[in-house]
């Protein structure tokens, strides 16, 4: 689910010259005054809103399982989702509860509202749009799960850059509500920069979990610089949302294959009974390697996880598909 292109030439020189000044021998800023005002500003968070960095989403997702760690405490989602929710809790030794989505991918209101209702889970996480399904679930029923909850409700929207639709504009309507957001998937995975936003009542307890020195020197410099060059990146998400569109058709003109519709930088499909792994090989076999998710979930049989390339890794994509649907056909098995 990376961005496929590079930081471009134009950065390098400023880029250098900001990291030759950036003082290593000095501990980082625990609280980078300029780097939270460049994520206001580029982002649209509220002035009432707080923020917490991490060193990666996954880390604010640490946190805030530790936050509520102790007997008894309970994290909510769905499945198929994020694995990291599931591995976190567990680590920290909660209990993980999950109700599966429906065969569309779509929240099943019944089962997850009533399991709120008796088992009142301390956390709730929602990927949004979700990972590894890339649709958005229906807003009626993220709200009824925000209104019923009695505990802390996470809209994960690590793929924002790829939707046009959010919850920061909802954090003051409600208070048990945070929203989760990361610098990887718009071009930036490699740099470690997550931020969690909400209500300053939750983000200043939070913050006395995290480790003090969790952003480093050079990643605040170079976030710095990246966000004060936002047009560069948001012309990349450009490109990567039309070539999303460009790929679903293309995957969709491909015999056997259904494609789901995302709003993430990658799209899930599904083969022909039986053709997952044999696809999944064949692509390998080519130089190409996506995601299988054939048996990692009842509803995910079948299934495959492609991220959005350049048009010309797409194009290599689609001809080898292509030419792979034809020769492992669903008939010769
Ligand atoms: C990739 C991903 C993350 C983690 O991103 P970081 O690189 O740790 O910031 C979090 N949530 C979802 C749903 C993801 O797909």
């Amino acid at each position: 689910m990376e961005n496929p292109y590079a930081w471009p030439q134009s950065l390098y020189a400023e880029w250098t010259e900001a990291l030759t000044q950036s003082a290593v021998n000095r501990y980082p800023d625990p609280h980078p005054a300029n780097l939270l005002n460049h994520l206001r500003d580029a982002f649209q968070i509220p002035a009432a809103s707080e923020i917490l960095l991490g060193n990666g989403s996954d880390e604010l997702l640490q946190i805030l399982v530790t936050a509520i760690a102790r007997p008894g405490a309970k994290v909510l989602s769905v499945a198929p989702t994020f694995v990291m929710y599931a591995l976190l809790a567990r680590v920290a030794g909660l209990e993980y509860l999950s109700v599966p989505l429906t065969a569309t991918f779509d929240l099943d209101e019944a089962a997850l509202l009533e399991t709120i209702r008796q088992q009142q889970p301390e956390l709730i996480f929602l990927a949004y749009p979700n990972n590894p399904t890339g649709n958005r679930f229906d807003d009626r029923v993220v709200e009824a799960v925000l209104n019923l909850a009695s505990g802390l409700v996470i809209l994960d929207e690590a793929y924002a850059a790829f939707t046009d639709h959010t919850y920061l504009t909802r954090l003051k309507q409600f208070k048990n509500l945070l929203v989760l957001r990361t610098l990887s998937k718009m071009g930036m995975a490699g740099l470690r920069l997550g931020y969690l936003i909400g209500s300053p009542v939750w983000i200043e307890q939070l913050d006395k979990i995290r480790l003090p020195y969790n952003i480093s020197v050079l990643t605040q410099v170079t976030a710095e610089l990246a966000l004060r060059h936002k047009a560069v990146f948001d012309e990349q998400v450009r490109l990567i949302r039309a070539e999303r569109t460009r790929l679903f058709q293309a995957l969709q003109a491909i015999h056997g294959v259904q494609v789901f519709s995302s709003e993430a930088n990658f799209l899930l499909l599904r083969t022909p009974k039986g053709r997952a792994l044999p696809w999944h090989q064949g692509l390998r076999d080519c130089g190409i390697l996506i995601k299988n998710l054939h048996g990692s979930a009842p509803s995910l049989e079948d299934c495959l996880r492609v991220t959005v390339g350049t048009p010309a890794e797409n194009d290599r994509f689609i001809s080898a598909l292509t030419a792979i649907s034809a020769s492992i056909a669903p008939d010769v098995v």
